[in-house]
């Protein structure tokens, strides 16, 4: 049977990219009525500093951002992590099965400290994948829908879901599957062609947020980096276009169309025409949804029941499948 487990860090607002990689795929997902578990990864998002008052918004903004793109919280079980303790248990036993060589090739740690001392960053943040395959295989979750960045990481999982197995003579963890599919798989900064759309990076001109108004949306898109070319007839023409490229590919998701069919309408078309109208498709996809997630936000009350409500579906999964780990490794268990 198959199970689907996700997560987003509550580390600030969310992105286009956030949402064309991971919230819009998890509704379609969770309608095809798979399985689906998906999880506010606050201790995630404290890898690195958070103040508290913006972390305890940023769960409940997304919280709402979940259930604004389709999640709902009846057929999926949604819920932050710091509330189902079995992440931190099972993190902590990864971090004992998981190898120092194998974190060093983690390209995410090399990411989010380059450009800066390594060495003052938290032990978290080196840490993280293990609490990331902890918060997968606590659910014995088999497919994990995410962005093209976290494919390393459900890579990693796997590698310590075998070397428990293999450690303990067992056949109890499953191999998760990364599921990493459609048109925006990876949406780049506006900024910087090479780097990706992320809601930490210092620069908001770098991403569209879900919350951005329509003028804020056309102007970050007018003040996009491009090239001075009309769009190409062919996909291949966008080969050495970073930024184009990107562009194109944000107006395929958002029509859930190809790439080739978009430039079969903009061929021969210079940016002037195209960001205007790439900016109104984007607002009329994202309007509804920030919407949506004010009027939820107006009731916080029923957002912290929902979560407690989803974190007591959530602990109902993973700790029977936590008792039988500590049984695996050897632990003595309260009688
Ligand atoms: P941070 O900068 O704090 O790491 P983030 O924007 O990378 O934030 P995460 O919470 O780390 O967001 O990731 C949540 C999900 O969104 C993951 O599945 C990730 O792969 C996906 N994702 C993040 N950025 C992008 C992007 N630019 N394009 C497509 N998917 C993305
Ligand atoms: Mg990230």
């Amino acid at each position: 049977p198959n199970r689907i487990f996700s997560g987003i860090q509550p580390s600030g607002g969310l992105t286009l990219g956030n949402y064309l990689g991971a919230l819009r795929r998890f509704a379609q997902k969770q309608d095809e009525g798979i399985e689906s578990i998906y999880c506010i990864v606050d201790m995630h998002a404290i890898t690195v500093w958070q103040d508290p008052a913006k972390l305890r918004h940023a769960t409940r903004e997304l919280t709402a951002a979940y259930i604004a793109s389709g999640i709902d919280p009846e057929k999926s079980v949604l819920f932050n992590q710091s509330q189902v303790s079995a992440h931190a248990e099972l993190g902590w036993i990864f971090n004992c099965v998981a190898r120092l060589g194998w974190m060093n090739r983690m390209t995410q740690f090399k990411d989010k400290t380059a450009g800066k001392n390594a060495e003052a960053s938290s032990l978290g943040l080196y840490a993280y994948p293990a609490l990331m395959a902890a918060d997968i295989l606590a659910y014995k979750a088999t497919h994990v829908p995410v962005g093209d960045d976290q494919k390393q990481h459900v890579e990693l999982t796997r590698d310590i879901a075998a070397k428990f197995n293999h450690d303990f003579g067992v056949n109890f963890f499953p191999m998760p599957e990364p599921v990493i599919e459609g048109a925006a798989t990876r949406v780049m900064s506006l900024r910087d062609g090479t780097k990706k759309m992320s809601k930490s990076d210092p620069s908001d001109a770098s991403r569209i947020n879900l919350t951005d108004d329509a003028d804020t949306i056309a102007k970050k898109l007018r003040k996009a980096v491009t090239d001075p070319e009309p769009l190409p007839e062919t996909a291949e023409g966008l080969a050495s276009r970073a930024e184009a490229r990107n562009l194109v590919n944000i107006y395929a998701a958002l029509t859930n169309s190809s790439v080739e069919a978009v430039l079969g309408e903009f061929a021969g078309q210079g940016f002037g025409t195209f960001k205007p109208k790439l900016a109104e498709l984007a607002v009329s996809v994202l309007s509804p949804i920030s919407t949506e997630m004010t009027r939820l936000m107006q009731d916080t009350g029923e957002i912290d029941r929902i979560l407690s409500r989803g974190a007591e579906r959530a602990e109902a999964i993973a700790r029977p499948i936590l008792d039988d780990v500590y049984d695996i490794i050897g632990m003595v268990r309260r009688k």
